[in-house]
């Protein structure tokens, strides 16, 4: 560790000291829709101020320009004091900057990402009824009439949509030749009339995402990502994030948490008992390797040696290590620890609330691609082996 990073360290750490809400947990658990935004934008307006939020943009941005050194002291720290998760501008920071810095002109990305730095919340509108792991299967129309496209359809797991000022919108726009070649990125003021926004009712009392209705919905022509039909390329940028950048973050949290496993053994008084011992050990190793996995592809990307497959290898491995984690949890903590208890909003995955951490472990073997696809990915794209056949189907 490099004598600046250390003192990186220890300005984070006591900025968090200082800074992140007391008791969060207590007010932020079974609270109501009002006081979790409340909370998120005001967490979210400190960490864009201390230039926390923002370690993985580029450096004209403030915040931004972090080593991945730098960037894993801040999420380490955060992790260690268990400061609320940006849930609420998860795809604000991630996905949709990232897209941003990619594809946007530069009056876009001044202005889209300026808007996020004041706070503005963004939803991404891939997913729809029929078009999730077969994304580019999507139906949701968009016909261009003079300097707007006029959008029909529906879009659906669209995470946080319900709070949302801007949306990264995918519409077929063609349909000659391959389905990826008709498919075009708008980016959609969710102010614009036409637009319903339906939350959807979790198994773990959460309502993290929503479908999104469009009907004859006006979006400019100014508002596009990339060329018109060209939108299959542009959304690469948002799934490579997706899939990749954010777990680097996310992988850091959950090494910062492994404490509530030990304490739970403790709690269980099995912290003597070798099974449980091996079983711990098994679990820490699963995390530092989704820790290094994330690492790596983080590497990658800052030398711009990015490979097609490599955001997959982290997707792969980051919810398998969870589940693993979230499973022991489970066992420690007994019948007792599985009795329902109220959801924690911007809790992030490892709560110490077992039964909440370990359904929501399964979101993320799906969210962004599920499991499937990305072997799928890392098979063909990464391995060269052949291709799955076209039009397939599970027998029975
Ligand atoms: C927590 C969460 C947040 C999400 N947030 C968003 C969001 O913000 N915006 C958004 O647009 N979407 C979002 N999604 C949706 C997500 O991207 C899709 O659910 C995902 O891509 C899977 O698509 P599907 O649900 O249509 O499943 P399906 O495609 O119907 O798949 C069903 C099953 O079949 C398997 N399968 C399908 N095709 C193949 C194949 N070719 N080979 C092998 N197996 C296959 C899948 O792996 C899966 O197990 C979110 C999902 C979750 C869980």
């Amino acid at each position: 560790m490099s004598e600046a990073t250390e003192t990186l360290r220890q300005e984070v750490r006591g900025w968090l000291e200082a800074n992140v809400p007391p008791n969060w947990r207590e007010a932020m658990t079974g609270c109501s829709q009002d006081a979790f935004v409340a909370a998120q934008r005001d967490w979210f307006g400190k960490m864009v101020a201390a230039g926390y939020a923002t370690p993985h943009w580029p450096a004209q941005w403030p915040g931004g320009g972090r080593s991945l050194a730098e960037q894993k002291v801040i999420y380490e720290e955060i992790a260690r004091i268990d400061a609320p998760r940006l849930i609420l501008y998860f795809v604000s920071l991630y996905h949709a900057a990232m897209t941003l810095v990619e594809w946007a002109s530069p009056e876009q990305a001044k202005a889209y990402l300026q808007g996020i730095l004041d706070g503005e919340i963004w939803c991404q509108g891939f997913s729809e009824p029929n078009a999730g792991s077969d994304l580019a299967a999507l139906k949701t129309r968009a016909e261009r009439k003079g300097d707007v496209y006029v959008v029909n359809g529906q879009k659906i797991w669209s995470t946080m949509a319900q709070y949302a000022d801007k949306c990264l919108l995918l519409v077929r726009t063609g349909s000659d030749g391959p389905k990826q070649a008709g498919i075009t990125f708008l980016v959609m003021d969710m102010n614009t009339p036409g637009i319903t926004v339906r939350p959807i009712e979790q198994i773990t009392d959460d309502e993290e995402f929503a479908e999104i209705f469009l009907d004859d919905v006006e979006i400019p022509v100014a508002n596009r990502l990339g060329e018109e039909n060209q939108g299959w390329a542009v959304a690469q940028s948002t799934l490579a994030s997706e899939r990749g950048l954010t777990l680097v973050e996310l992988s850091q949290r959950m090494r910062g948490m492994l404490w509530r496993l030990t304490d739970a053994a403790a709690k269980a008084g099995r912290a003597d008992d070798p099974i449980i011992q091996r079983e711990l050990g098994e679990v820490a190793n699963m995390v530092s390797a989704s820790c290094a996995v994330a690492d790596n592809y983080l590497k990658r990307r800052i030398a711009g040696e990015e490979r097609i497959g490599d955001a997959s290898i982290v997707k792969l491995y980051y919810p398998r290590a969870l589940r693993a984690y979230t499973s022991l949890g489970m066992k420690l903590a007994g019948a007792t620890g599985q009795i329902h208890a109220p959801f924690t909003a911007g809790g992030s995955q490892e709560t110490g609330n077992w039964p909440v951490d370990f359904m929501n472990s399964y979101a993320w073997s799906i969210a962004g691609g599920s499991d499937e696809v990305q072997r799928n990915i890392i098979s063909e794209r990464v391995l060269e082996m052949p291709r799955e056949p076209k039009n397939w189907k599970v027998e029975g």
